[in-house]
């Protein structure tokens, strides 16, 4: 069977209006746990900044400063990766307002 070039294949759904990450906000996604940051830890290591995949940790000169809760997804990677012996950040439950009203 011959396969269809890229040119002869049947176009399927195309989004004209699909933002981008600035736009659309990423926080809208977590469900549970945020990061909290505990300064005092902090060595400035920026690796919380590095792998954080929605450029969601704030920071200010050489400086980290906390989160930006609007992109934060609650993924947990820069609790994950940080460094010091006493982590500093931690990852804490939130309420969740479910569609329904609840929460969770
Ligand atoms: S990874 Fe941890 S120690 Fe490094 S900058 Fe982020 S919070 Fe600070
Ligand atoms: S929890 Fe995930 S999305 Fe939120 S700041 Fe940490 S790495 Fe970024």
């Amino acid at each position: 069977m011959k396969k269809e070039t890229w040119k002869e294949l049947t176009i399927g759904t195309i989004n004209p209006n699909a933002g981008n990450s600035v736009q659309n906000h990423t926080g809208t996604w977590r469900s549970g746990t945020k990061p909290e940051f505990i300064e005092e830890h902090c060595i400035h290591c920026f690796f919380c900044w590095l792998y954080c995949p929605h450029f969601a940790v704030v920071i200010d000169g050489d400086k980290v400063k906390g989160f930006n809760y609007d992109y934060c997804t609650g993924c947990g990677l820069c609790a994950e990766e940080c460094p010091t012996k006493e982590k500093s950040i931690i990852m804490v439950k939130e309420n969740v307002q479910l569609a329904g009203g609840g929460e969770e």
